[in-house]
């Protein structure tokens, strides 16, 4: 995961290797690639700058102190504690509180809403002893509604669907009364996306968000779609207010941009983290771990 920044930061720490404490020279060098290694890694340049401009200064306030750490783990160290806090700092927690919680997804056509809908009731189940309903409210597509089915059948949760009715508003309440009456304690509601944002798709997701009053909307995007991803992110919230972002297909070849930003951009935590099309490949999302991995 993000091995082209991974290895360009180390790059970045290398130019202190040799050097027997800080100086003004060897901070600006490093910052310079440490900035370079952001910027290549889809991070948008006016972030690059802050973060680096935060680590210049902290690691001037360990200017030529000789020091039992050596400049170059000082730096390692300075910018994990930076990336830490870049990511939201600490775990955010999903609210499954309420009988039932209800959680709506949103995001666009095949960002990867079904898919994270089918591990996130796999995940309550087995990790939180939930008993979850899936809700299928993509009326437009009876792919995505089978899709959801054959998901539902694989992990054992029961999907709420009608395939005749096109009111996604009336869908979602209607699930969540079934669950009610069934003893469900979650209701997961898989709504319909759209190739690109439009208006209609904006309006659907904002009337079944007020319908419902879900306990948390999470917002799915697709890590691999770089700084495409945190524009979306943008106009999502700005229009239907999420609680927290779900960031898929970080198994394949990303640059990390999306997941160092969204944060800082739009101001809500990434609480889960996709990482394949097995059920099991779901994380909840510790920007300490993943500035670890990050950092190697
Ligand atoms: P939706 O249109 O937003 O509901 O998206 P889907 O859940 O149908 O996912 C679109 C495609 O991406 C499918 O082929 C999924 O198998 C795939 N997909 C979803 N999540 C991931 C992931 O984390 N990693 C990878 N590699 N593929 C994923």
């Amino acid at each position: 995961m993000f091995d082209s920044l991974s290895e360009r930061l180390e790059g970045a720490f290398k130019t202190l290797k040799g050097e027997s404490k800080l100086t003004e020279l060897n901070i600006a060098q490093s910052v310079k690639e440490i900035r370079r290694a952001l910027v290549a890694a889809d991070v948008n340049y006016k972030i690059a700058k802050e973060f680096t401009d935060t680590v210049k200064d902290k690691a001037l306030g360990q200017e030529n102190v000789l020091n039992a750490v050596k400049p170059g783990q000082l730096m390692v160290k300075i910018v994990n504690d930076e990336l830490v806090d870049l990511m939201g700092g600490t775990v955010t927690d999903i609210d499954i509180k309420g009988k039932p919680a209800v959680i709506l997804i949103a995001g666009l056509q095949g960002s990867g809403k079904t898919t994270f809908s089918g591990k996130l009731a796999y995940h309550l189940k087995g990790n939180r002893r939930k008993s979850p309903l899936l809700v299928a409210c993509d009326v437009y597509r009876p792919a995505a509604i089978n899709q959801l089915s054959v998901i539902g059948e694989q992990i054992n949760v029961p999907v709420y669907k009608e395939m005749d009715n096109q009111n996604p508003v009336e869908i979602a309440l209607k699930g969540i009364a079934h669950a009610q009456a069934h003893g469900h304690d979650v209701v997961i509601v898989d709504t319909a996306g759209r190739l690109s944002i439009d208006e209609k798709m904006m309006e659907e997701i904002s009337n079944v968000k007020e319908a419902i009053q879900p306990n948390e909307t999470l917002f799915v995007v697709d890590a691999m779609t770089g700084q495409d991803a945190v524009n979306t992110a943008k106009s999502f919230n700005d229009r239907i207010n999420y609680d927290g972002v779900v960031l898929t297909k970080l198994d394949g070849d990303t640059r990390g941009g999306a997941a160092l930003s969204i944060k800082y951009t739009v101001g809500k935590p990434i609480k889960f983290v996709s990482m394949g099309e097995k059920m099991e490949t779901l994380d909840v999302f510790h920007p300490d771990r993943m500035a670890s991995r990050i950092l190697g």
